[in-house]
């Protein structure tokens, strides 16, 4: 059993980050790694507390509602947490009273060292799944909740021996720009109040600001008085990518360290391929309408966008601006606080043909408006927000009725979905089924014909509503369960991005002007409505699929026609450009040979060689002028051929499928 401990002296230092990197490094070697939360709060789980206090609250595929760090370590290990991967204060307490009651400690007066105790066994018990456990000591070293945490640190590196055991300390090296340095007496203390307790780091993380580098002196301080070795010194400053930070720590040779101290036997290195999946970038403006408005709430949904190459979202609250995002999400919640605004939101992603995922919470409010705005069920609500309500749309599920007490007992963990054959879902997930993690009490009810609105997807066992679909939308789609909480890349993200893309590119400037050159179907239009001389935006539509095309409200005959345009295009560029540079050099050359004659010493006239030179170039110049005027003609011609053409369409077959009011 090997394990390493990673404590901080700062909370928000990132201990759960810097632990998952350091896993990601390990696994790249080839090595079973997991890695622990302990949290320190007497919560038995994550369930009951406010995403304001410590984020989203995560759910594994068991169903036990976690810390968000557990997604942290999906995300980089690329592996399913379980509940041995999880403690509690709580849980620990719980256990004591428990096994008190059972009998256990029968005769004892059940003491601190029970909790220490039970402790040690909980991480045991984790540790023993793997090569190497990381074990993650929630809140920091000097607060008096984490004592008995510690103490089970100690007690188990004391057993284990310092090859089988690292201590990790993450230490916050504020930089005080008065003196113009990183400040080291934090970390200093820290190490004491360490050593006070039987601990001593191994490995010391420099947490800094951006652009400060530990120098020298800095290091030798460190040395010194942490009696930490140089190699073990870390500098992680704050990055903007956080998936980069198990390169940076391979780049320090943290696994080598590791390895020489631990005894660990690394494999080939697979650490490059494994970022590969992360970098990439895309511009794509994704609003995000929920009830709060700070990132840590919906980390995982972040995560997912992240992924997909997308960096950042707007909260939005300003629903006037809605219609210039390329994408909306309407996240999981409770509580009715925010929920009119997001009905609003859905509408206006329905009526916009914005691609709109609703998750959870957000499939219900899709429900809520569908009902509303295009049932003619005025004040349809969930009995959650509204029991009075004359419609109840969303309604507690009924195994939910019977049931008392919030903590853990909502529909929680893995669920199996059936999908419709032919759905937007079923597409997405590229199969009928797909198995995905849940947590709510209330389920869209089973009275209402939801008509256009589909049911796409039902629980396999209970036949409860998962997914529901608008057909005739880019993508508008409803999820009861949580795509963002699994490790890897949910599809339903891919499905979202790739319908933002396509938005993105049906609203571009060229797009629209061509578009209301299409419409007016007026001849001369279309190309005066166009920039000619980048006809680059065209390509895009010549590229569009036969997905985007639907949408676009763009035939395949008006594809058809804009592709021999491009073509006949790009031949009219290369043999006019090539034609403008030959007369050009023509000219060139008969300027040379006028100056030569008109400032030569002598003033000596042109010589028979240069004037019969001349006379050549003068008429091979008419020719080829001659020529450009010929060709310049005909590309006029068939322009104007083309939109002729083009404006044609529209008085014959071609209807588009969309209004061209709406899209875009
Ligand atoms: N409050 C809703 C329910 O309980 C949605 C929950 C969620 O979004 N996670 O069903």
């Amino acid at each position: 059993m090997k394990i390493i401990f990673v404590a901080s002296d700062f909370s928000g230092l990132g201990k759960g980050t810097f632990g998952a990197a350091l896993g990601r490094l390990l696994r790249s070697h080839g090595m079973n790694v997991r890695i622990m939360k302990c949290d320190l709060y007497y919560n038995y789980d994550a369930g009951t507390i406010n995403p304001k206090e410590h984020g989203e609250v995560y759910v594994l595929s068991n169903g036990l509602e976690t810390d968000q760090d557990l997604g942290i370590y999906e995300r980089y290990l690329d592996v399913e947490c379980n509940s041995y991967d999880y403690v509690t204060s709580g849980q620990i307490h719980h256990q004591i009273y428990l096994n008190e009651r059972s009998g256990q400690y029968l005769g004892q007066t059940v003491s601190f060292e029970h909790v220490i105790e039970e402790i040690t066994r909980r991480i045991s018990r984790f540790a023993e799944q793997c090569d190497v456990g990381i074990v993650e000591i929630g809140a920091t070293i000097g607060d008096i909740k984490g004592v008995f945490f510690l103490e089970a640190c100690r007690q188990l590196r004391a057993e284990l021996g310092r090859v089988n055991s690292t201590f990790v300390l993450l230490s916050h090296f504020p930089y005080l720009p008065s003196c113009g340095e990183l400040k080291t007496m934090g970390c200093q203390r820290s190490v004491n109040d360490l050593r006070s307790k039987g601990l001593k780091p191994d490995v010391l993380v420099a947490r800094t600001p951006q652009d400060v580098k530990l120098d020298d002196y800095l290091f030798k301080k460190i040395e010194l008085f942490c009696e930490v070795p140089r190699q073990a010194v870390v500098q992680l400053a704050d990055i903007e990518n956080s998936y980069e930070i198990p390169l940076l720590l391979r780049s320090l040779g943290l696994q080598d360290y590791l390895a020489s101290h631990m005894e660990l036997k690394l494999g080939e290195d697979t650490l490059n391929a494994w970022y590969k999946k992360f970098d990439l970038k895309r511009d794509l403006k994704i609003a995000l309408v929920g009830k709060y408005s700070h990132a840590d709430a919906y980390v995982s949904i972040l995560h997912q966008l992240r992924f997909l190459g997308i960096d950042s979202v707007e909260y939005l609250s300003n629903l006037k601006l809605l219609t210039q995002f390329d994408a909306v999400i309407i996240p999981g919640g409770w509580g009715k606080r925010g929920t009119e605004q997001m009905i609003e939101a859905a509408r206006l992603c329905r009526e916009n043909r914005i691609p709109c995922l609703g998750i959870c919470l957000g499939l219900q409010i899709m429900a809520i408006e569908y009902s509303r705005n295009v049932l003619g069920l005025e004040g349809a609500n969930s009995t959650e927000f509204d029991d009075e309500t004359p419609y109840p749309v969303v309604v507690m599920q009924d195994a939910q009725k019977e049931i008392h007490g919030l903590g853990g007992t909502a529909r929680l963990g893995d669920w199996v979905t059936q999908l419709v054959s032919g759905s937007l879902a079923a597409s997405i997930y590229g199969s009928e089924e797909t198995t995905q993690r849940h947590r709510h009490r209330y389920e869209i009810s089973s009275d209402i014909e939801f008509g256009n609105f589909k049911v796409t997807g039902r629980d396999k066992k209970t036949n409860l509503v998962e997914v529901m679909e608008l057909p005739d939308h880019p993508f508008y789609l409803g999820v009861q369960f949580h795509p963002e909480f699994k490790p890897g890349r949910n599809p339903v993200f891919e499905g979202l991005v790739k319908a933002a893309e396509n938005r993105k590119v049906l609203n571009s400037q060229d797009l629209r002007s061509l578009k209301s050159a299409l419409y007016s179907g007026t001849p001369g239009t279309f190309f005066e409505c166009l920039n000619i001389n980048q006809p680059q935006e065209l390509r895009q539509i010549v590229d569009l699929d036969d997905d985007q095309l639907q949408h676009s409200g763009i035939s395949y005959y008006q594809q058809k026609i804009l592709r021999e345009f491009l073509k006949i295009w790009d031949e009219k560029q290369n043999v006019i450009e090539e034609l403008e540079r030959e007369i050009s050099t023509c000219e060139r050359e008969m300027r040379q040979i006028n100056i030569n004659e008109k400032y030569s010493v002598e003033h000596m006239p042109l010589s028979e060689f240069d004037r019969r030179i001349l006379t050549q170039l003068r008429k091979e110049t008419e020719t080829k002028t001659q020529k450009l005027k010929e060709l310049r003609f005909f590309y006029q011609e068939q322009m104007q051929r083309f939109d002729e053409e083009m404006s044609r369409t529209f008085q014959s077959e071609v209807v588009p499928a969309i209004a061209p009011n709406v899209v875009g």
